[in-house]
C-alpha cells in the first residue's frame, strides 16, 4: 500500500530512488559498488586495516605510561578480543563479496548489526560492550579512510539505483558530509524551511522534504520513494502507475531546468534597462565551480562557518588563507564577500565550550568572536592577506549594537596593524560591510550605514529574530512568513535608507532566491540579490520579464496592505502581470 507523508518541500524538484536510513548511531560511512575485478583487492584492504589497528592496540599496550590506571591494559584487551572476533573481522568481508561494495560500508553494515545485538542485551554490563564495540569499528573506519582503494580504470561503478536519504534529524555538519556524496534527495522528520539544513540541501540542488515528523521510524532501508519537492510530499512504495506518472513529472521538470540555461548568457537587466546584479551564496570553496557555471557575477555570501566543521580545532590561518585564495582565484576579479565566522544557533562546533541555554539568542556569530578575539584575528588576517589576490570583502553577520561594530572595526585595524609590523604583505583597502538581520540593525540601519562600505540583508534571521520564530523548528514553521508585513517595512525601510545615504546594498537570505519575490524586491528597490547559485536562472528569468517602471506603485500598494491575505493577492497579481 503506497503511503503518502506530507512535509515542507525545502528544495524543489522530484527524485526517485531506494531510501537509505540513516542513523546517527551508525559509522558514517562512504557507500560505492565496485567491479567484480576489484573485489579481491578491496577484502585485501580491509583484512590491511585488521592488522594495522592490531599492532597499534598492542603498541599502546607496550607504552603504557606508569602510573595509568590499571583497567587501561584490561580495556585494551578487551578491544583487541572485539577486534579478532570473527563476526568483526571476517563477516564484513563476506558483505563486500556479496554487496560488491566499498569496506567501509561493509563495516558500517556489520558493526551496526552488531551493536544493535549487545543494544538487546538484558544484563546491564554486557549490554554497555556496544560502546566498545562501536569504538573498535570506528578505529578500522578510520583506518580505511586514511588508506582509501586506488580508483582502478572505473574501479567504481554508479549504484544501480538512485537513493535517498532518509533521517530523523540532519545538523549542518552532517550535511556537509553528505555533500561528497551522491543522494537523489532527502528527507527528515524534522526542521525548518530556512534552517540551514535546509540551506545546504538547496545548495546541492537535490530534491528535499523537511517536517515530516515520522518518516524516518516508517521508512525501511530499500523502501521505494518518490521525493515530490515541489508539493513537500513523500511516497513510501508507490505502485507503478505513480510511479510512472512521477517518472513523467521529473522527466517535465528537467526539461525546463535545461530551458532556463538558455538564460545563463543574458545580460541580467530589467525591460525598461535597469541592471540587476546577481551573486552567489557558497558554503564551501568548491562551490565557487557551480557560481561560476551559473555565470554570477561574483560572490555575495560566503558563509565560511562550514570551514570550521566537523573538526576539534578551528583552521589556522594559512588553512584560511588558502582557501580564501581558492575563491578569489577562481572569481578573477569578481567580488567575493567574506563573511566572517557565524557560528552558533543551530550551527554547532566541537570546540565551542560557551554554550547557551538558548543559542539563537546567544554567543552567536560576532559576539562569540568579540568573546574570541583571537578566533575573529585569525580569520580576519587570513582573510586581509588573500585579497591580495582578487576583489575581497569583509561581510559582519549579526551586528546589533553600534559598540559591537566598533570593536569589530577595532579588531580589524589590529590585524592590519600586527600583519604590517610582521612585515607580511596584506591589502590594505578591504570594504567591509554588516549583516543586517536583526530587527534593531535593521531599525537604526542609519547609523551602521554610515560607519560601512556596504549592507547585506539577511532575511533568514531578520524573520527568525522579528517574529520570535525558531527557523529550525517545524512545528512553528506556519509562522514563518516572508511576507509579514513587519517584514516587508524591515526591508523596505533598510532600501530605502542605504539609497539615500548611497550606501550598496544586496539581500543575501532565502528570500532573495525565491522567484515569487523577486517582482517586489525590485519594486522595493533593490538592484542586488544574492543566492545559491541553482536559483539564479529562475531569478533571471522574472528580472528580464519585469518592468520596473510598472512595479513601484503597485509594490507601494502592497507594503501599505497590511493584511496577509491582502498582500498574498497583490502579490499574485505582481507576478501575473
Ligand atoms: C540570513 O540570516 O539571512 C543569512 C543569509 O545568514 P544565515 O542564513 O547563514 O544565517
Ligand atoms: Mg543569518
Amino acid at each position: 500500500m503506497t503511503l503518502a507523508l506530507h512535509g515542507l518541500g525545502v528544495s524543489s524538484g522530484y527524485a526517485i530512488g531506494l531510501a537509505q536510513v540513516f542513523s546517527h548511531d551508525r559509522l558514517e560511512a562512504p557507500h560505492y559498488q565496485l567491479r567484480k575485478a576489484d573485489l579481491p583487492a578491496e577484502v585485501e584492504r580491509f583484512d590491511a586495516a585488521v592488522v594495522a589497528v592490531r599492532l597499534a592496540l598492542t603498541d599502546l599496550g607496550q607504552h603504557i605510561p606508569e602510573g595509568a590506571p590499571s583497567e587501561l591494559q584490561a580495556f585494551l584487551d578487551l578491544h583487541r578480543l572485539i577486534l579478532d572476533d570473527s563476526l568483526l573481522c571476517e563477516a564484513p568481508k563476506q558483505l563486500i563479496l556479496e554487496l560488491g561494495c566499498n569496506a567501509e560500508w561493509a563495516l558500517a553494515q556489520q558493526s551496526s548489526h552488531l551493536i544493535a545485538q549487545f543494544q538487546g542485551i538484558e544484563d546491564p554490563y554486557f549490554r554497555e560492550r556496544w560502546h566498545d564495540v562501536r569504538q573498535v569499528a570506528e578505529k578500522l573506519l578510520k583506518e580505511l579512510m586514511g588508506h582509501p582503494a586506488k580508483e582502478s580504470e572505473g574501479g567504481r561503478k554508479q549504484a544501480e539505483e538512485p537513493t535517498i536519504l532518509v533521517a530523523h534529524d540532519l545538523s549542518p555538519s552532517d550535511m556537509i558530509l553528505f555533500k561528497q556524496q551522491a543522494y537523489a534527495g532527502f528527507v527528515t522528520d524534522l526542521g525548518g524551511q530556512t534552517s540551514h539544513t535546509a540551506i545546504l540541501a538547496r545548495s546541492l540542488n537535490i530534491p528535499a522534504v523537511m517536517a515530516l515528523h515520522t518518516a524516518h521510524a516508517l521508512v525501511q532501508d530499500g523502501d521505494w520513494l518518490v521525493i515530490d519537492g515541489v508539493a513537500g510530499v513523500l511516497l513510501v512504495n508507490p505502485d507503478a502507475h505513480t510511479m510512472d506518472e512521477y517518472r513523467l513529472r521529473q522527466h517535465a521538470w528537467m526539461l525546463e531546468q535545461k530551458k532556463l540555461r538558455r538564460l545563463k548568457t543574458s545580460v541580467s537587466k530589467t525591460l525598461d534597462g535597469q541592471a540587476v546584479e546577481l551573486l552567489a551564496n557558497i558554503d564551501l570553496p568548491e562551490d565557487v565551480v557551480e557560481a561560476i557555471e551559473e555565470n554570477a557575477a561574483g560572490v555575495g555570501l560566503f558563509r565560511t562557518e562550514f570551514l570550521y566543521m566537523n573538526r576539534n580545532l578551528p583552521p589556522d590561518e594559512d588553512e584560511q588563507f588558502e582557501a580564501y585564495r581558492q575563491v578569489l582565484a577562481a572569481m578573477h576579479d569578481r567580488p567575493v564577500v567574506i563573511r566572517t565566522l557565524d557560528v552558533g544557533a543551530d550551527k554547532s562546533v566541537p570546540w565551542m565550550t560557551q554554550v547557551s541555554e538558548n543559542p539563537a539568542l546567544g554567543l552567536r556569530a560576532i559576539r562569540l568572536c568579540l568573546a574570541e578575539p583571537q578566533i575573529f584575528l585569525t580569520q580576519v588576517r587570513a582573510i586581509l592577506r588573500a585579497a591580495q589576490t582578487g576583489s575581497a570583502r569583509i561581510l559582519i553577520p549579526m551586528i546589533v549594537s553600534l559598540s559591537e561594530l566598533d570593536q569589530a572595526l577595532a579588531l580589524i585595524e589590529t590585524a592590519k596593524q600586527q600583519l604590517c609590523d610582521e612585515g607580511v604583505p596584506f591589502c590594505e583597502a578591504v570594504p567591509i560591510g554588516g549583516m543586517i538581520e536583526v530587527p534593531a540593525a535593521a531599525l537604526a540601519v542609519e547609523w551602521f550605514a554610515k560607519r560601512l562600505d556596504f549592507l547585506s540583508i539577511g532575511t533568514n534571521d531578520l524573520i527568525q529574530y522579528t517574529l520570535a520564530i525558531d527557523r529550525t523548528d517545524d512545528s512553528v514553521v506556519h509562522l514563518y512568513d516572508p511576507l509579514h508585513p513587519a517584514i516587508l517595512h524591515l526591508v523596505s525601510h533598510t532600501l530605502r535608507v542605504a539609497k539615500r545615504l548611497g550606501v550598496p546594498v544586496s539581500v543575501c537570505g532565502e528570500m532573495a532566491g525565491d522567484a515569487h519575490l523577486t517582482r517586489l524586491l525590485l519594486g522595493m528597490g533593490l538592484r542586488s540579490f544574492s543566492m545559491h547559485p541553482a536559483h539564479l536562472l529562475r531569478v533571471k528569468q522574472q528580472i528580464l520579464r519585469s518592468h520596473v517602471a510598472d512595479l513601484v506603485a503597485p509594490v507601494g500598494r502592497l507594503l501599505r496592505a497590511g493584511e496577509i491575505d491582502r498582500i498574498q493577492a497583490k502579490l499574485a497579481r505582481l507576478n501575473e502581470a
